[in-house]
């Protein structure tokens, strides 16, 4: 997959998670709902290892906002 990244200096958009298309059978992995051809992948933070609420398209470097993760416990992702 070539990086375009041409969305990597707008603003980020808030998305819901759940509310993304799954990619693959992961319930982490979304596909990008700017290109539709990148993946988001669900970051972690480096030092905590707990999920985060930004991510960035791999494609084309679009910035997302989750405002339903990280997911508490109960709550988790389906
Ligand atoms: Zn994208």
């Amino acid at each position: 997959m070539t990086i375009a990244a041409e969305n990597i200096n707008k603003k980020p958009i808030t998305v819901r998670h759940s509310n993304l298309k799954r990619c693959d059978d992961s319930i982490y992995r979304s596909v990008c709902p700017v290109c539709k051809e990148g993946i988001l992948l669900v970051r972690r933070d480096n030092n905590t290892g707990k999920i985060t609420n930004k991510d960035r398209c791999l494609s084309c470097g679009q910035a997302f906002i989750y405002e339903d993760l990280p997911a508490k416990a109960k709550e988790a992702v389906k």
